[in-house]
């Protein structure tokens, strides 16, 4: 059976940075009122997001694991890039909770924050989050978490096999 297919070109980055700017023109933030926007490009195409807050603060969600979520609720299993955008005047970098979720789905994604302003910050997440607590920490390996269909792995088919029998 042939490896899953490789992923497909990025698009630009003005394209991806746009999808995020339409997205962080779709965030709920009536707290803070810092919205933010993210496009994450991945094995299965496109996928935006923006921040969710919420009256009970903690509850409140980042642009960036919006994005991701969607995108593996959708069956995608590899991030390759994550672009972040704000509306002000300098780049705003994700914080450490989107950092540990961008690297269980992009080990070596690039990301980059862009906003209103010409600066951005073009980085890698192993340049953001280095000695990271990962997938293979709990023994899975890159392949069981890289083929879409939520626990369809190896392991998961074990699993199933011994609960029929
Ligand atoms: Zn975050």
């Amino acid at each position: 059976m042939p490896k899953a297919s490789a992923v497909k070109k990025s698009p630009s980055l003005e394209k991806l940075r746009l999808a995020a700017r339409d997205a962080a023109a779709r965030a709920y933030a009536p707290y803070s009122g810092f919205t933010v926007g993210a496009a994450v490009w991945t094995d299965r195409g496109l996928f935006t997001g923006a921040n969710v807050e919420n009256a009970s603060y903690g509850l409140t969600n980042c642009a960036e694991r919006t994005a991701i979520f969607a995108a593996a609720a959708a069956g995608a299993r590899r991030v390759e890039r994550v672009v972040v955008y704000t509306p002000t005047p300098s780049p705003t970098a994700p914080c450490g909770a989107c950092r540990q979720v961008i690297f269980e789905f992009g080990p070596e994604a690039a990301v980059v924050s862009c906003c209103q302003g010409a600066d951005t910050i073009e980085t890698t997440i192993g340049a953001l989050l280095p000695g990271a607590f990962g997938p293979a920490d709990l023994g899975v390996e890159p392949a069981d978490h890289g083929a879409a269909g939520a626990g369809t792995g190896a392991k998961a088919s074990a699993r199933r096999a011994k609960k029929t029998s």
